[in-house]
Protein backbone atom coordinates (compact mmCIF):
# COMPACT_ATOMS: atom_id res chain seq x y z
CA UNK A 1 0.00 0.00 0.00
CA UNK A 2 1.68 3.34 -0.82
CA UNK A 3 1.94 6.06 1.48
CA UNK A 4 -0.02 8.52 0.04
CA UNK A 5 -3.06 11.10 0.75
CA UNK A 6 -6.40 9.56 -1.13
CA UNK A 7 -8.08 12.56 -1.41
CA UNK A 8 -7.98 15.81 0.27
CA UNK A 9 -11.07 17.81 -0.48
CA UNK A 10 -11.86 21.42 1.11
CA UNK A 11 -15.51 21.51 1.42
CA UNK A 12 -16.71 25.08 3.05
CA UNK A 13 -15.62 28.46 2.68
CA UNK A 14 -16.15 30.47 5.39
CA UNK A 15 -18.85 30.39 8.30
CA UNK A 16 -21.75 33.10 8.18
CA UNK A 17 -21.63 35.73 10.75
CA UNK A 18 -22.57 34.68 13.92
CA UNK A 19 -25.61 36.93 14.56
CA UNK A 20 -27.09 35.76 11.64
CA UNK A 21 -26.92 32.09 13.03
CA UNK A 22 -29.86 30.74 14.29
CA UNK A 23 -29.34 28.26 17.47
CA UNK A 24 -29.38 24.31 16.27
CA UNK A 25 -30.80 21.65 17.76
CA UNK A 26 -28.84 19.00 17.17
CA UNK A 27 -27.03 17.78 19.82
CA UNK A 28 -29.13 19.36 22.62
CA UNK A 29 -29.83 16.68 25.45
CA UNK A 30 -34.30 16.31 26.19
CA UNK A 31 -33.66 18.52 28.89
CA UNK A 32 -32.52 20.93 26.87
CA UNK A 33 -35.02 20.68 23.78
CA UNK A 34 -37.48 20.76 26.01
CA UNK A 35 -36.05 24.35 27.30
CA UNK A 36 -36.31 25.65 23.37
CA UNK A 37 -39.14 24.09 23.24
CA UNK A 38 -40.86 26.38 26.07
CA UNK A 39 -38.97 29.67 24.86
CA UNK A 40 -40.93 29.31 22.17
CA UNK A 41 -44.07 28.72 24.07
CA UNK A 42 -44.81 24.82 23.69
CA UNK A 43 -47.05 24.07 26.99
CA UNK A 44 -45.54 22.50 29.36
CA UNK A 45 -48.05 19.20 29.13
CA UNK A 46 -46.98 18.90 25.28
CA UNK A 47 -43.08 19.07 25.74
CA UNK A 48 -42.47 15.60 26.44
CA UNK A 49 -44.46 14.03 23.04
CA UNK A 50 -42.48 17.08 21.09
CA UNK A 51 -39.34 16.46 22.69
CA UNK A 52 -40.08 12.65 21.80
CA UNK A 53 -40.62 13.43 17.80
CA UNK A 54 -37.91 16.44 17.80
CA UNK A 55 -35.42 13.54 19.12
CA UNK A 56 -36.41 11.01 17.05
CA UNK A 57 -36.40 13.08 13.51
CA UNK A 58 -32.95 14.69 15.00
CA UNK A 59 -31.05 11.23 16.35
CA UNK A 60 -32.74 8.57 14.66
CA UNK A 61 -33.47 10.07 11.12
CA UNK A 62 -30.66 12.59 11.09
CA UNK A 63 -32.94 15.11 9.36
CA UNK A 64 -31.82 18.54 8.82
CA UNK A 65 -35.02 20.28 7.65
CA UNK A 66 -37.92 20.86 9.82
CA UNK A 67 -40.18 20.16 7.12
CA UNK A 68 -39.08 16.29 7.21
CA UNK A 69 -40.58 16.18 10.35
CA UNK A 70 -44.05 14.81 9.11
CA UNK A 71 -45.39 13.91 12.61
CA UNK A 72 -45.72 17.70 13.51
CA UNK A 73 -48.10 20.10 13.18
CA UNK A 74 -47.43 22.89 10.43
CA UNK A 75 -47.67 25.58 12.72
CA UNK A 76 -45.29 24.07 15.16
CA UNK A 77 -42.61 23.58 12.22
CA UNK A 78 -43.11 26.95 10.77
CA UNK A 79 -42.43 28.53 14.71
CA UNK A 80 -39.30 26.19 15.09
CA UNK A 81 -37.57 26.90 11.82
CA UNK A 82 -38.36 31.03 12.69
CA UNK A 83 -35.88 30.29 16.03
CA UNK A 84 -33.75 26.89 15.28
CA UNK A 85 -31.93 25.49 13.28
CA UNK A 86 -30.32 21.90 12.57
CA UNK A 87 -27.62 22.67 11.50
CA UNK A 88 -24.47 20.50 11.98
CA UNK A 89 -21.13 22.33 12.68
CA UNK A 90 -19.33 22.98 9.13
CA UNK A 91 -16.94 20.66 7.62
CA UNK A 92 -14.12 22.51 6.57
CA UNK A 93 -12.09 19.89 5.05
CA UNK A 94 -12.24 16.06 4.71
CA UNK A 95 -8.84 13.80 4.14
CA UNK A 96 -9.23 10.15 3.01
CA UNK A 97 -6.12 7.90 3.77
CA UNK A 98 -5.30 5.01 1.78
CA UNK A 99 -6.60 3.02 4.36
CA UNK A 100 -10.20 4.32 4.86
CA UNK A 101 -9.09 7.11 7.49
CA UNK A 102 -11.04 9.63 7.31
CA UNK A 103 -9.94 13.44 9.07
CA UNK A 104 -12.47 16.23 8.74
CA UNK A 105 -11.56 19.49 9.99
CA UNK A 106 -15.28 20.98 11.85
CA UNK A 107 -16.18 24.38 12.98
CA UNK A 108 -18.23 24.79 15.79
CA UNK A 109 -20.19 27.95 15.51
CA UNK A 110 -19.32 30.56 18.16
CA UNK A 111 -20.80 30.24 21.52
CA UNK A 112 -20.71 33.41 22.70
CA UNK A 113 -19.55 37.13 21.21
CA UNK A 114 -15.90 36.75 22.33
CA UNK A 115 -15.80 32.76 21.04
CA UNK A 116 -14.30 32.83 17.63
CA UNK A 117 -16.25 29.33 16.59
CA UNK A 118 -13.48 26.39 17.79
CA UNK A 119 -12.19 24.48 15.12
CA UNK A 120 -11.41 20.35 16.04
CA UNK A 121 -10.70 17.46 14.25
CA UNK A 122 -12.32 14.01 14.23
CA UNK A 123 -10.98 11.23 12.61
CA UNK A 124 -12.87 7.66 11.58
CA UNK A 125 -11.05 4.63 11.26
CA UNK A 126 -13.14 1.68 9.35
CA UNK A 127 -12.17 -1.89 10.32
CA UNK A 128 -13.59 -5.09 8.64
CA UNK A 129 -16.10 -5.61 11.90
CA UNK A 130 -16.41 -1.98 13.25
CA UNK A 131 -15.63 1.75 12.08
CA UNK A 132 -14.54 3.96 14.97
CA UNK A 133 -15.00 7.70 15.71
CA UNK A 134 -12.43 9.77 17.66
CA UNK A 135 -14.14 12.81 19.36
CA UNK A 136 -13.14 15.22 20.95
CA UNK A 137 -13.72 16.77 24.79
CA UNK A 138 -12.15 19.91 25.08
CA UNK A 139 -10.46 22.24 22.38
CA UNK A 140 -6.60 21.64 23.18
CA UNK A 141 -5.66 20.83 27.09
CA UNK A 142 -4.99 21.71 29.78
CA UNK A 143 -2.35 19.30 30.88
CA UNK A 144 0.85 19.12 29.32
CA UNK A 145 2.17 15.87 28.42
CA UNK A 146 5.29 15.98 27.30
CA UNK A 147 4.94 13.32 24.67
CA UNK A 148 1.80 14.84 23.39
CA UNK A 149 1.20 17.61 21.14
CA UNK A 150 -2.42 18.87 22.04
CA UNK A 151 -0.62 19.97 25.21
CA UNK A 152 1.00 22.36 23.66
CA UNK A 153 -1.37 24.24 22.19
CA UNK A 154 -2.45 27.56 23.71
CA UNK A 155 -6.24 28.14 22.89
CA UNK A 156 -8.14 25.85 25.87
CA UNK A 157 -12.04 25.72 26.04
CA UNK A 158 -14.48 23.03 27.12
CA UNK A 159 -16.40 21.60 24.24
CA UNK A 160 -20.21 21.57 24.88
CA UNK A 161 -22.50 18.30 24.73
CA UNK A 162 -23.64 19.68 21.86
CA UNK A 163 -20.19 20.27 20.45
CA UNK A 164 -19.29 16.46 21.36
CA UNK A 165 -22.71 14.73 19.96
CA UNK A 166 -22.62 16.94 16.60
CA UNK A 167 -19.43 15.06 15.83
CA UNK A 168 -21.04 12.05 15.26
CA UNK A 169 -23.61 13.62 13.73
CA UNK A 170 -21.51 14.92 10.96
CA UNK A 171 -19.56 11.56 11.13
CA UNK A 172 -23.20 9.62 10.39
CA UNK A 173 -23.68 12.41 7.18
CA UNK A 174 -20.62 12.37 6.00
CA UNK A 175 -20.75 8.36 5.73
CA UNK A 176 -24.14 7.57 4.54
CA UNK A 177 -24.79 6.49 8.16
CA UNK A 178 -28.39 7.60 8.64
CA UNK A 179 -31.38 5.27 7.33
CA UNK A 180 -31.82 5.94 3.60
CA UNK A 181 -28.85 7.71 3.16
CA UNK A 182 -26.36 6.01 0.85
CA UNK A 183 -22.93 5.67 2.15
CA UNK A 184 -19.54 6.92 0.04
CA UNK A 185 -18.16 4.36 -2.39
CA UNK A 186 -14.72 6.10 -2.17
CA UNK A 187 -13.67 4.18 1.41
CA UNK A 188 -13.62 0.95 2.72
CA UNK A 189 -16.98 1.71 4.97
CA UNK A 190 -18.36 -1.55 7.26
CA UNK A 191 -21.82 -1.62 5.87
CA UNK A 192 -24.59 -4.08 5.60
CA UNK A 193 -27.73 -5.33 6.92
CA UNK A 194 -27.58 -3.67 10.53
CA UNK A 195 -24.27 -2.94 10.00
CA UNK A 196 -23.41 0.72 10.86
CA UNK A 197 -20.63 2.91 9.57
CA UNK A 198 -19.98 3.92 13.14
CA UNK A 199 -20.65 1.45 15.91
CA UNK A 200 -17.80 2.47 18.21
CA UNK A 201 -16.86 5.34 20.03
CA UNK A 202 -13.24 6.29 21.56
CA UNK A 203 -12.85 10.05 23.52
CA UNK A 204 -9.28 10.44 22.29
CA UNK A 205 -9.02 13.27 20.34
CA UNK A 206 -8.19 16.52 21.83
CA UNK A 207 -8.68 17.35 25.45
CA UNK A 208 -8.95 15.65 29.22
CA UNK A 209 -12.62 14.04 29.19
CA UNK A 210 -12.16 13.77 32.87
CA UNK A 211 -11.87 17.63 33.08
CA UNK A 212 -15.18 18.54 30.80
CA UNK A 213 -17.06 15.99 33.41
CA UNK A 214 -20.83 17.15 32.81
CA UNK A 215 -20.54 17.75 29.13
CA UNK A 216 -19.30 14.53 28.22
CA UNK A 217 -21.31 12.54 30.33
CA UNK A 218 -24.71 14.65 28.95
CA UNK A 219 -22.81 13.65 25.64
CA UNK A 220 -22.86 10.18 26.45
CA UNK A 221 -26.01 10.38 27.69
CA UNK A 222 -27.39 11.50 24.45
CA UNK A 223 -24.94 8.95 21.97
CA UNK A 224 -26.57 5.78 23.84
CA UNK A 225 -30.08 6.44 23.98
CA UNK A 226 -32.10 4.03 21.95
CA UNK A 227 -34.20 6.01 20.67
CA UNK A 228 -32.06 8.39 18.66
CA UNK A 229 -28.02 7.37 18.27
CA UNK A 230 -28.16 4.18 19.91
CA UNK A 231 -24.95 3.66 21.26
CA UNK A 232 -24.24 0.78 23.13
CA UNK A 233 -22.55 2.13 26.02
CA UNK A 234 -19.91 -1.23 26.12
CA UNK A 235 -18.97 0.32 22.39
CA UNK A 236 -17.46 3.79 23.96
CA UNK A 237 -14.47 4.07 25.61
CA UNK A 238 -13.09 7.40 27.43
CA UNK A 239 -9.72 7.67 27.86
CA UNK A 240 -7.97 9.80 30.82
CA UNK A 241 -4.53 10.16 31.79
CA UNK A 242 -5.83 9.55 34.89
CA UNK A 243 -7.95 12.20 36.77
CA UNK A 244 -8.64 9.78 40.12
CA UNK A 245 -11.62 11.36 41.72
CA UNK A 246 -13.55 11.36 38.62
CA UNK A 247 -12.62 7.56 37.39
CA UNK A 248 -15.44 5.62 40.13
CA UNK A 249 -18.07 8.71 39.09
CA UNK A 250 -17.38 8.34 35.23
CA UNK A 251 -18.67 4.79 35.80
CA UNK A 252 -21.59 5.45 37.25
CA UNK A 253 -23.07 8.40 35.48
CA UNK A 254 -22.12 6.77 32.09
CA UNK A 255 -21.05 2.86 32.33
CA UNK A 256 -18.77 3.46 30.08
CA UNK A 257 -15.79 1.37 28.88
CA UNK A 258 -12.57 3.08 30.45
CA UNK A 259 -9.01 3.59 29.32
CA UNK A 260 -5.92 4.86 30.91
CA UNK A 261 -2.98 6.79 29.48
CA UNK A 262 -0.20 4.87 31.80
CA UNK A 263 2.66 5.12 29.70
CA UNK A 264 4.89 4.58 32.84
CA UNK A 265 5.46 1.61 35.08
CA UNK A 266 7.27 4.24 37.99
CA UNK A 267 6.16 7.55 39.62
CA UNK A 268 9.57 8.99 38.46
CA UNK A 269 9.11 8.90 34.95
CA UNK A 270 5.45 9.34 34.37
CA UNK A 271 5.95 12.33 36.74
CA UNK A 272 7.71 13.58 33.74
CA UNK A 273 5.59 11.95 30.91
CA UNK A 274 1.92 13.34 32.59
CA UNK A 275 2.66 15.50 34.76
CA UNK A 276 -0.97 15.12 36.35
CA UNK A 277 0.99 11.93 38.23
CA UNK A 278 2.11 14.33 40.58
CA UNK A 279 -1.30 14.90 42.09
CA UNK A 280 -2.41 11.29 41.54
CA UNK A 281 0.23 8.51 41.35
CA UNK A 282 0.32 5.39 40.12
CA UNK A 283 -0.75 3.46 43.06
CA UNK A 284 -3.98 6.02 43.06
CA UNK A 285 -4.67 5.51 39.36
CA UNK A 286 -4.69 1.83 39.89
CA UNK A 287 -6.59 1.95 43.49
CA UNK A 288 -9.13 3.89 41.49
CA UNK A 289 -9.07 1.41 38.01
CA UNK A 290 -9.28 -1.57 40.56
CA UNK A 291 -12.77 -0.11 41.77
CA UNK A 292 -14.25 1.19 38.60
CA UNK A 293 -17.67 0.20 38.47
CA UNK A 294 -18.43 -2.49 35.67
CA UNK A 295 -14.94 -3.24 35.40
CA UNK A 296 -14.55 -7.52 35.24
CA UNK A 297 -13.29 -9.61 33.07
CA UNK A 298 -15.55 -9.30 30.54
CA UNK A 299 -15.11 -5.45 30.28
CA UNK A 300 -11.74 -4.78 30.71
CA UNK A 301 -10.13 -1.27 31.56
CA UNK A 302 -7.61 -0.65 28.13
CA UNK A 303 -3.92 0.36 29.38
CA UNK A 304 -2.28 2.44 26.97
CA UNK A 305 1.18 2.47 26.49
CA UNK A 306 3.00 4.82 24.07
CA UNK A 307 6.51 3.46 22.87
CA UNK A 308 9.18 5.74 23.38
CA UNK A 309 12.35 5.01 22.36
CA UNK A 310 15.03 4.37 25.16
CA UNK A 311 12.65 6.34 27.66
CA UNK A 312 9.95 3.61 28.91
CA UNK A 313 10.47 0.45 26.45
CA UNK A 314 12.85 -1.52 28.21
CA UNK A 315 12.25 -5.48 29.31
CA UNK A 316 12.03 -4.76 32.76
CA UNK A 317 9.67 -2.64 32.26
CA UNK A 318 7.25 -4.50 30.51
CA UNK A 319 7.54 -7.25 32.86
CA UNK A 320 6.99 -4.24 35.96
CA UNK A 321 3.50 -3.41 34.00
CA UNK A 322 2.50 -6.98 34.19
CA UNK A 323 2.95 -6.49 37.94
CA UNK A 324 1.29 -3.30 38.27
CA UNK A 325 -1.88 -4.76 36.49
CA UNK A 326 -1.95 -7.83 38.79
CA UNK A 327 -5.63 -7.80 40.29
CA UNK A 328 -6.62 -5.49 37.09
CA UNK A 329 -9.20 -6.36 34.72
CA UNK A 330 -7.02 -4.72 32.12
CA UNK A 331 -6.38 -4.60 28.35
CA UNK A 332 -2.78 -3.35 27.37
CA UNK A 333 -2.67 -1.11 23.95
CA UNK A 334 0.94 -0.41 22.88
CA UNK A 335 0.87 2.54 21.07
CA UNK A 336 3.93 3.53 18.58
CA UNK A 337 4.84 6.94 19.46
CA UNK A 338 3.52 9.31 16.45
CA UNK A 339 6.34 12.19 16.30
CA UNK A 340 5.72 15.52 15.62
CA UNK A 341 7.56 18.68 14.98
CA UNK A 342 9.83 19.74 17.24
CA UNK A 343 9.08 16.77 19.49
CA UNK A 344 12.08 15.17 22.20
CA UNK A 345 11.15 11.71 21.77
CA UNK A 346 11.05 8.78 18.99
CA UNK A 347 9.20 5.64 18.06
CA UNK A 348 10.60 2.71 19.72
CA UNK A 349 12.09 0.57 17.39
CA UNK A 350 9.70 -2.46 16.21
CA UNK A 351 11.89 -5.36 17.49
CA UNK A 352 11.82 -3.38 20.65
CA UNK A 353 7.93 -3.03 20.80
CA UNK A 354 7.56 -7.00 19.65
CA UNK A 355 9.96 -7.69 22.22
CA UNK A 356 7.65 -5.59 25.00
CA UNK A 357 4.81 -6.87 23.53
CA UNK A 358 5.90 -10.39 24.04
CA UNK A 359 6.73 -10.21 27.90
CA UNK A 360 3.08 -8.76 28.28
CA UNK A 361 1.46 -11.41 26.02
CA UNK A 362 3.38 -13.94 27.72
CA UNK A 363 2.24 -13.25 31.01
CA UNK A 364 -1.63 -13.55 29.65
CA UNK A 365 -2.58 -10.30 28.31
CA UNK A 366 -3.73 -9.59 24.58
CA UNK A 367 -1.35 -6.37 23.47
CA UNK A 368 -2.06 -5.72 19.97
CA UNK A 369 -0.17 -2.76 18.79
CA UNK A 370 -2.05 -0.11 17.50
CA UNK A 371 -1.37 -0.20 13.57
CA UNK A 372 -0.99 3.19 12.95
CA UNK A 373 -3.59 4.51 11.04
CA UNK A 374 -4.28 7.44 8.82
CA UNK A 375 -0.62 8.16 8.70
CA UNK A 376 -0.66 9.58 5.30
CA UNK A 377 -3.05 12.13 7.02
CA UNK A 378 -1.45 12.84 9.81
CA UNK A 379 -4.90 11.18 11.61
CA UNK A 380 -2.78 9.82 14.50
CA UNK A 381 -3.52 10.46 18.61
CA UNK A 382 -1.98 13.34 19.67
CA UNK A 383 -1.89 15.01 16.56
CA UNK A 384 -4.85 15.74 15.85
CA UNK A 385 -5.20 20.08 14.97
CA UNK A 386 -1.46 20.14 14.94
CA UNK A 387 -1.77 19.88 10.78
CA UNK A 388 -4.85 22.11 10.98
CA UNK A 389 -2.92 25.43 10.17
CA UNK A 390 -1.54 23.77 7.24
CA UNK A 391 -4.88 22.19 6.14
CA UNK A 392 -6.60 25.41 6.06
CA UNK A 393 -3.94 26.97 3.85
CA UNK A 394 -4.45 24.12 1.62
CA UNK A 395 -7.84 24.02 2.01
CA UNK A 396 -7.79 27.90 0.89
CA UNK A 397 -5.42 27.34 -1.95
CA UNK A 398 -7.98 24.81 -3.19
CA UNK A 399 -10.67 26.90 -2.88
CA UNK A 400 -8.83 29.40 -4.58
CA UNK A 401 -7.81 27.60 -7.80
CA UNK A 402 -12.10 26.84 -7.65
CA UNK A 403 -13.15 30.46 -8.49
CA UNK A 404 -10.24 31.14 -10.53
CA UNK A 405 -11.17 28.84 -13.00
CA UNK A 406 -14.65 29.09 -12.72
N1 LIG B 1 -6.53 13.26 27.35
C1 LIG B 1 -6.90 11.90 27.27
C2 LIG B 1 -7.49 11.51 25.92
C3 LIG B 1 -6.86 12.07 24.68
S1 LIG B 1 -5.25 11.50 24.27
C4 LIG B 1 -5.75 11.00 27.60
O1 LIG B 1 -4.62 11.49 27.72
O2 LIG B 1 -5.97 9.81 27.78
C5 LIG B 1 -5.55 9.89 23.59
C6 LIG B 1 -4.33 8.95 23.66
O3 LIG B 1 -3.32 9.36 22.73
C7 LIG B 1 -3.69 8.95 25.02
O4 LIG B 1 -3.36 7.65 25.43
C8 LIG B 1 -2.45 9.75 24.76
O5 LIG B 1 -1.49 9.49 25.72
C9 LIG B 1 -2.07 9.30 23.37
N2 LIG B 1 -1.12 10.17 22.69
C10 LIG B 1 -0.96 11.50 22.81
N3 LIG B 1 0.03 11.95 22.02
C11 LIG B 1 0.51 10.88 21.37
C12 LIG B 1 1.55 10.70 20.40
N4 LIG B 1 2.24 11.73 19.93
N5 LIG B 1 1.76 9.43 19.94
C13 LIG B 1 1.02 8.41 20.40
N6 LIG B 1 0.04 8.52 21.29
C14 LIG B 1 -0.21 9.73 21.80
FE1 LIG C 1 -4.02 16.22 27.31
FE2 LIG C 1 -4.28 13.57 26.87
FE3 LIG C 1 -2.51 15.06 25.47
FE4 LIG C 1 -2.06 14.56 28.03
S1 LIG C 1 -2.15 13.04 26.38
S2 LIG C 1 -1.83 16.55 27.01
S3 LIG C 1 -4.12 14.61 28.87
S4 LIG C 1 -4.73 15.23 25.42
Amino acid sequence: MTDSVLDTMPLAAAAPAPETVKPSLVGLTRAQLSEALASIGVPERERRMRVGQLWHWIYFHGVSSFDAMLNVSKVLRATLSEHYALTRPQVMAQQVSVDGTRKWLMRMPPVDARDKGAEIECVYIPESDRGTLCVSSQVGCTLTCTFCHTGTQKLVRNLTAQEIVQQLVVARDMLGDFPGQTPPTDGLIPSGEGVRAVSNIVFMGMGEPLYNFDQVTDAIGVLTDGEGLSLSKRRITVSTSGVVPQIGPLGDAAGTMLAISLHAVNDELRNKLVPLNKKYPIRDLMAACRAYPGASNARRITFEYVMLKGVNDSPAEARELVRLLKGVPAKINLIPFNPWPGTQYECSDWETIEKFSDIVFNAGYASPVRTPRGRDILAACGQLKSETEKLRARARLALDDESASA
